[in-house]
């Protein structure tokens, strides 16, 4: 089977090299095998040119009178966002790509392949940020893969894939961008509110997309060889345990439930302690427990309660009815199921004991992404032949690589996050640590390509 495919491959690239459309003729010149990936194992980016790119693009939406360490604002749709992505596709082209904004506005350059038939290696990130963001989320890995096409330009080397980049649109909003070009989302998405508070529709045509040809920005499943994505870490394991590059085992699953705790809302001081049937003290005892159960099983899973609502949340009254949720994230959706069971029997315990009704409703359930083997293990031996340490790790935050996870496989690269700060403009990874995540999407992406 691999052989069949192979030998086709060859013999279209023999047709197309005849008819002089392999690319500027280099074809001929460099090895179309594995051994592709050796010849250019030195071949390394430019860390300097990567830290200038960074800097340069920290300008737009960096607080009046700031610097580099004051962070970004540079929410989707906003004119920071419309003045970076200019900066960067003006990047893209110095590189010798032709940048083009797909429907979805997403940013999209392709560079060809020499072996025709074979389908691209993708890679990619964002750069839009949260208002009041960092400088490395999103911006290490789309930066970085516009270093890999120009390490790869400037060396004149093809690849037998095509190679395409794609500096996704809206991430922070909820990956949209991404969302769309995996046709997880649909025309309905267009309805929301961008983070401004715009239609995501205006927003979408402010940037350069076309809400009405939304479909035009699909990637069909099956159609990409592979998805690669570099990213910070966003949390400290990395740091913590002294390894420069994340491997990344998937995307967690998240598990949300909506509670709601009836009980009666009475005089604070008439009421005596046996008669109560406080709601929020059926919340307290519940928000330990989620606690107690999420940390019940060895593990990275855990839990939150990080919304309450109290009524009627007067100092006086005994309160009568909350609302919280609980949200449960691991990459091992089963293990949540399972933590969500003991919780909502942990919940009628309480609700017993507290005289008050407790229903758990299941809000909402994003399925985790799992990363493939093959490509975390090319992740792997790219950071071995760079001397590099790595180690395998969830991610507890979305990504875009979620959503392409639907149509493509995917792997995911971290590098360090310092004290695991991230959304905050005191987020920061280390230089040396981001030109190291550069050189691995590098060499991950040529041994891809020598498959
Ligand atoms: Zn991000």
């Amino acid at each position: 089977m691999r052989l069949g495919v192979r030998i086709v491959a060859q013999v279209r690239n023999r047709r197309q090299a005849l008819q002089g459309l392999a690319a500027g003729g280099l074809a001929a010149a460099w090895p179309r095998t594995g051994r592709a990936a050796a010849d250019l194992s030195a071949l390394r980016i430019d860390a300097a040119r990567l830290r200038a790119d960074l800097e340069g693009l920290s300008v737009y939406g960096r607080p009046a009178g700031g610097t580099f360490a004051d962070g970004v604002s540079r929410v989707a749709y906003s004119d920071a966002d419309v003045a970076g992505r200019a900066y960067v596709m003006g990047l893209l082209r110095e590189a010798g790509g032709t940048p083009r904004i797909d429907a979805a506005g997403n940013i999209r350059v392709r560079r060809e392949g020499t072996v025709a038939g074979l389908k691209p290696i993708m890679i990619g990130s964002h750069i839009d940020s949260v208002p009041g963001g960092g400088n490395f989320d999103g911006d290490v890995g789309s930066l970085s893969a516009l270093e890999v096409l120009r390490t790869l330009n400037a060396a004149k080397a093809p690849l037998r894939h095509p190679l395409e980049l794609a500096i996704w649109s809206n991430e922070e909003g909820g990956t949209i961008g991404s969302g769309w070009a995996a046709g997880v989302l649909g025309k309905d998405a267009l309805e929301g509110m961008g983070p401004t508070g715009v239609r995501r529709a205006d927003g979408l045509r402010k940037i350069g997309g076309d809400p009405d040809r939304l479909a035009d920005a699909v990637i069909p499943k099956g159609s990409l060889a592979a998805y690669i994505e570099l990213h910070i870490e966003q949390s400290g394991l990395l740091e913590k345990a002294g390894v420069p590059i994340g491997v990344v085992d998937g995307i967690v699953a998240i598990d949300e439930y909506e509670v709601e705790i009836k009980g009666f809302a009475n005089h604070a001081g008439t009421t005596p302690m046996p008669d109560r049937r406080n709601a929020l003290l059926a919340a307290a005892k519940l928000i330990e427990a989620v606690q107690e159960e999420v940390t019940r099983e060895p593990g990275r899973q855990v839990g939150t309660v990080g919304h309450l609502e109290v009524s009627p949340n007067a100092r006086n009254v005994v309160p009568g009815l909350v609302r919280h949720t609980i949200e449960l994230r691991d990459l091992d959706a089963p293990k949540l199921k399972a933590i969500a069971q003991r919780i909502q029997a942990r919940a009628a315990a309480i609700a017993a004991e507290t005289k008050t009704e407790i229903t758990i409703r299941s809000a909402d359930m994003d399925p985790p992404a799992i990363a493939t083997p093959r490509l975390q293990k090319h992740i792997e031996a790219a950071a071995a032949g760079l001397g590099l340490k790595t180690m395998h790790l969830p991610s507890g935050a979305g990504h875009d690589a979620a959503m392409l996870a639907d149509v493509a496989d995917m792997a995911m690269i971290f590098v360090p996050s310092v004290a695991g700060i991230s959304h905050s403009p005191h987020e920061l990874t280390h230089w040396e640590d981001c030109a190291n995540g550069a050189n691995v999407l590098l060499q991950t992406v040529l041994r891809i390509d020598a498959e």
